[in-house]
């Protein structure tokens, strides 16, 4: 069987991290049987630059034809005066939106062989191993009414509406039972239903979604209190599920605490496990162009891309090793280098990771 990725390489860093994932794709493809097929397009600043438009009619199309997307980052300095309608992110929200991508799946994994650039003591995080289900297309960053208005004092009055519907709401919990499945059995839903009606529905639907996983362990927590653990005893948790907003900040907590933005790969899926693969972290133009970037969360987003939209946990499996060997060898960019590391650039990480790759 073939896949067909398309591949968004994007702006700034986007184009050399994404270049050492396609070299572990091509390895994947010529050592290990692979079906792939691999297209290129375009998004972001660079497709602003030469199409006009940050998401072009024809990366929608091309998206809709692949099996799986895989994006670098968007965005940079050259774009932030832009009209708002046409900025960099604005194609990043298209696509999430044009895609259906209602499931953002953000592991938080920190490798024992980095468990000194956490901020927080070694023997708290080292092994840490969580995934974040964040519900991404509903709750209040969506939800109507919202807006400012002027009260007959003449005061003026933000709101916002949280929002969810039990289908939305059944739809993320069996994307959380299915990767609990794949891991610990343990899934933690998150929400703040001492005050937020919306969250008590939230947490009655997990609760009956959770009876069709009966040997799955399913646990509630506020949202206050997930945010207190999440850095006290973080590796109590194996999958935490939760709505938009909750989930927005609790996994850039979680991100943290594996102290390097380099490491950390996302996933963002549909109702049938398509999906788009990106690092959590964004074009970093400040290194652009000088070889510096860490490729390792672009190379492990391929690697997730494999275990949730192609169904190839064998080979997931394969790149995930490959990515523990080079860091056993000491091999740090320069994100994550500590003394008596040996420091490489983007491509020679790259490199080792497919040597590592094709020697097993
Ligand atoms: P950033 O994640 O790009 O960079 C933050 C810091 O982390 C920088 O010092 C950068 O050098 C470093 N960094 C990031 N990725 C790295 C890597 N792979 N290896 C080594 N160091 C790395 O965040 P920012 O500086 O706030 O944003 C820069 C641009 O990226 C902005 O235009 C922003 O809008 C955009 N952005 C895009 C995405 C995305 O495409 N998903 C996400 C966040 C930010």
């Amino acid at each position: 069987m073939t896949n067909k990725i398309l591949i968004l390489p994007g702006d700034g860093i986007g184009p050399e991290i994404v270049a050492e994932a396609v070299k572990v794709l091509d390895c994947l493809r010529k050592d290990f049987g692979l079906g792939l097929e691999m297209e290129q397009g375009l998004v972001g600043g660079s497709a602003y630059d030469e199409t006009g438009h940050p998401l072009p009619d024809l990366t929608l199309e091309q998206a809709g034809a692949a099996d799986a997307v895989l994006l670098g980052a968007v965005g940079g300095p050259k774009w932030e005066f832009l009209d708002i309608s046409v900025r960099p992110e604005k194609g990043l929200l298209g696509l999430r939106a044009g895609m259906g991508l209602f499931a953002n799946l953000r592991p938080a994994i920190l490798y024992p062989q980095l468990a000194s650039a956490s901020t927080l003591r070694p023997e708290v995080v080292s092994g840490l191993d969580i995934m974040i289900v964040r519900e991404l297309t509903g709750g209040i960053y969506f939800g109507h009414p919202r807006g400012v208005r002027t009260l007959e004092n003449g005061e003026r009055e933000g709101y916002n509406t949280l929002v969810y519907r039990e289908s939305e709401i059944e739809r993320i919990s069996r994307v959380a039972f299915d990767i609990a499945a794949k891991r610990d059995q343990r899934v933690c839903s998150i929400d703040k239903a001492n005050v937020l009606e919306c969250t008590e529905l939230w947490r009655e639907v997990v609760s009956r979604v959770a009876t069709e996983y009966p040997q799955q362990t399913l646990s509630h927590m506020y949202v206050d209190n997930a945010a207190m653990q999440l850095v006290r005893a973080p590796k109590q948790f194996d999958v935490m599920v939760t709505t938009n907003m909750f989930g927005d900040i609790l996994s850039d907590c979680a991100a943290m605490l594996t102290g390097s933005i380099g490491m950390l790969p996302s996933a963002s899926l549909d109702e049938h496990g398509k999906g788009m693969y990106e690092p959590i972290h964004g074009s970093a133009p400040d290194i652009a162009g000088q070889g510096l970037a860490n490729p390792l969360a672009t190379i492990l987003s391929v690697s997730m891309m494999l275990r949730y939209s192609l169904d190839q946990e064998a080979m997931a499996v394969r790149v995930d090793s490959a990515v523990n060997r080079v860091l056993e060898q000491g091999l740090r960019t320069p994100d994550i280098w500590a003394e008596g590391d040996t420091r490489v650039g983007t491509a020679e990480m790259g490199d080792a990771v497919v040597a590592a790759l094709a020697d097993q």
